[in-house]
């Protein structure tokens, strides 16, 4: 399988290339040349089978001739092995046709592991067999930072340093990335916000000869990898619900755009979806353009649910590639126009068929707040404030249950202990595994917000590697 760029500029390449490349150079994302679309008699031959396999059997048909299906198949079942259920990603049922998948029983407790920890297996695969090695760099204010280290430490061939924001991360995050302790491992704590972080990772890409030197590569949310490693668990969903022989929709708490695109991803292969709704807290520009065709900018507002703390979706350029029939010439002017003017609208016949299958819903704190409560008292469940939107946005779109839905689980309760105990009074435990990261070593370098001191711890941790 051959990948292209959303703008139409860049060279087509296979999966492992992409994987490198995370970004295309001319600025766009790259998307399968075309989707490979399964049977209805393919779906049922997928029924049944164990999560990892179930992975490998769909991963395969993006991979192609990248990575032998042996290989493959290795890699989705040593990387989902220390997942903290038999199952993976198991349903709960809530209500009569709404349950909840958990996307967080991997290492960090958050859905960025299902796709981080096959994502760290691939990139060492692929630069073992091309003789290569990479530098990770990326910033993080929260749950990619550490997905990405846990994916990374202790492999060959890579180094990653993660940037965060200095006393400006909740404490279980910055534990859950300082006290990953390995030789290949820097996390820098930033004398500055979350945007300083990013933009000396952009500034270190942006330098040429030191992009080269160090082979700076990128894990963050637009690499296509990463999408293609969270469309299993739709199958997953849909084939323990009926599929292919009945609907199934999706409520997805929304950031970044990733992972709904996946949804639709399955979706465009053939699995029946009914249709996805977009969950979005205070934060709701996703929700203005479902709305009103209205994709305009304004600030970001901390709220309860902060991995959904995001105005610019990258991942959306995918699907707005999809929906103006993939003319990259018409999706470069249109992203061109957004970066430009901080607003963006489509033809109405574009938008009118994002709504088709889109639904956008959205969310304030005392929403999240109210939801939390609510889902506890009627069930005992007890859902962070990402997954509250998420079942917020499935019963407010599905009201009926004709179709059954499935609330995407996102984020372990303990991981936002505050907004639980002040929800419900309740104060969720730490899963055993992760019972002692209070007491870990921590492991971090404080520096101020210069790109030639953070430049040199990047050549430092190299240097120590290299060889
Ligand atoms: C990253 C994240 C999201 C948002 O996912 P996107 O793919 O960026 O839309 C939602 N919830 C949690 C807990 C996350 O970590």
């Amino acid at each position: 399988m051959r990948y292209i760029s959303t703008r139409g500029q860049a060279p087509a390449r296979d999966f492992a290339g992409v994987l490198l490349a995370g970004l295309a150079e001319d600025g766009g994302l790259y998307v399968p040349e075309s989707w490979p679309v399964l049977s209805p008699a393919d779906w049922r031959a997928l029924r049944g089978l164990p999560y990892p396999r179930l992975a490998a059997r769909i991963l395969q048909r993006f991979v192609s001739d990248s990575i032998p299906f042996d290989v493959l198949t290795g890699i989705c079942t040593d990387a989902y092995r220390d997942f903290g259920h038999p199952a993976v990603v198991p349903l709960v049922q809530l209500d009569t046709g709404l349950f909840v998948q958990e996307l967080f029983h991997g290492p960090t407790l958050a859905f960025k592991d299902m796709a981080m920890q096959v994502l760290g297996r691939l990139f060492a695969h692929v630069l073992q067999a091309e003789d290569k090695r990479v530098t990770i760099v990326g910033a993080t204010s929260g749950d990619t930072g550490s997905a990405a280290l846990e994916a990374c430490a202790g492999r060959d061939r890579i180094d990653i340093v993660i940037l965060h924001p200095h006393e400006r991360t909740s404490l279980v995050q910055r534990r859950q990335m300082t006290t990953v302790n390995a030789p290949n491992v820097a996390n820098i704590a930033i004398q500055g916000t979350f945007d300083d972080c990013q933009d000396l990772v952009k500034a270190m890409f942006a330098d040429a000869p030191f992009r080269q030197e160090m082979r700076l590569s990128a894990v963050n949310s637009i690499n296509w990898a990463r999408i293609a490693a969270q469309i299993p668990y739709y199958v997953a969903a849909a084939l323990a619900l009926g599929a292919p022989d009945r609907e199934t929709a999706f409520a997805v708490p929304t950031g970044n755009f990733g992972n709904v695109l996946a949804a639709w991803a399955a979706r465009r292969m053939g699995l029946p979806i009914a249709r996805l709704i977009v969950g979005s807290n205070r934060n709701d520009i996703l929700t203005r353009f479902l709305d009103s065709n209205d994709m305009s900018v304004s600030t970001v507002l901390p709220s309860l649910a902060p991995s959904m703390d995001i105005q610019v979706s990258s991942n959306f350029e995918r699907a707005l590639f999809e929906l103006l029939d993939r003319d990259p010439v018409a999706t470069s002017a249109s992203m061109r126009g957004f970066r430009e003017t901080g607003r963006m609208s489509v033809p109405d016949a574009v938008w009118r068929r994002a709504r088709t299958v889109f639904h956008g819903f959205r969310l304030d704190d005392e929403g999240i707040e109210a939801e939390i409560r609510r889902v506890h008292a009627a069930t005992g469940y007890l859902a962070d404030p990402h997954t509250a939107v998420g079942i917020a946005a499935a019963r407010a779109r599905a009201p009926q249950q004709a179709v059954t839905t499935v609330a995407m689980g996102t984020a372990h309760p303990a991981k936002f202990p505050e907004a639980m105990e002040r929800a419900t009074g309740l104060h969720p435990a730490l899963p055993p595994r992760l019972a002692d990261l209070f007491t870990r070593e921590e492991r971090f370098t404080v520096l101020p917000n210069d790109l030639t001191a953070v430049q040199g711890a990047v050549r430092a941790l190299a240097a120590r590697n290299w060889h």
